[in-house]
């Protein structure tokens, strides 16, 4: 699936938690670290860099354990962080499986094994699933940026994370709509 559908993925399931700004970010690197593997597009989508190790360097629990742990050391609630992190990395891994286009297996114990599995159930990778999926987490993506008041620049970018929130605040105001619960609080945690 869609490198941006994982990071969106992450941001969604993070705000049903309560954690701080760096947890949250941590959230999406979860969500979306597995993809660094398919980096090797850059020499081509037809390079042997891409296509032999694309699903296999980085989607495979061991990468999942090492990732997941390093970004629980530097978190602030340890133990739901890790569980939390831990089921964002097999969300990628369940959003691959379906999302990511037929042929593309997931060897999932890499480096220990080369047990793969078969993604046979696939659709493909320019698909209305795929596109409705982002869609709809790019709705809540809104959402939480109306309610909550952050985007997922909170801490990359917070001028322009305040920027959009007011926006999209200020239209909604416009459009006789009034703002959700907890609109008045800007940065809870
Ligand atoms: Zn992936």
């Amino acid at each position: 699936m869609h490198v941006q559908t994982h990071i969106m993925s992450g941001w969604c399931v993070a705000n049903c938690f309560a954690l701080t700004p760096r947890e949250r970010v941590f959230c999406m690197v979860a969500a979306s670290i597995a993809d660094v593997d398919g980096l090797g597009i850059v020499r081509g989508p037809l390079s042997s860099a891409y296509l032999d190790y694309h699903h296999v360097l980085a989607h495979s629990l061991p990468f999942g354990l090492i990732a997941c742990a390093v970004l629980t050391i530097f978190s602030t609630h340890r133990i739901k962080a890790l569980v939390l992190f831990l089921a964002l990395f097999h969300l990628h891994l369940l959003l691959d499986y379906f999302g990511s286009g037929p042929g593309w297996d997931i060897f999932y114990l890499w480096p220990v094994s080369h047990f793969r599995i078969p993604n046979s159930y696939s659709w493909e990778f320019y698909s209305i699933q795929n596109i409705s999926f982002a869609f709809l987490l790019f709705l809540w993506t809104l959402l939480i940026a109306v309610r909550a008041g952050r985007t997922p620049l909170e801490i990359l970018m917070p001028n322009l994370d305040r920027q959009i929130v007011e926006l999209l605040r200020k239209w909604l105001t416009r459009s006789g709509k009034a703002p959700a619960d907890g609109a008045e609080s800007t940065k809870p945690n």
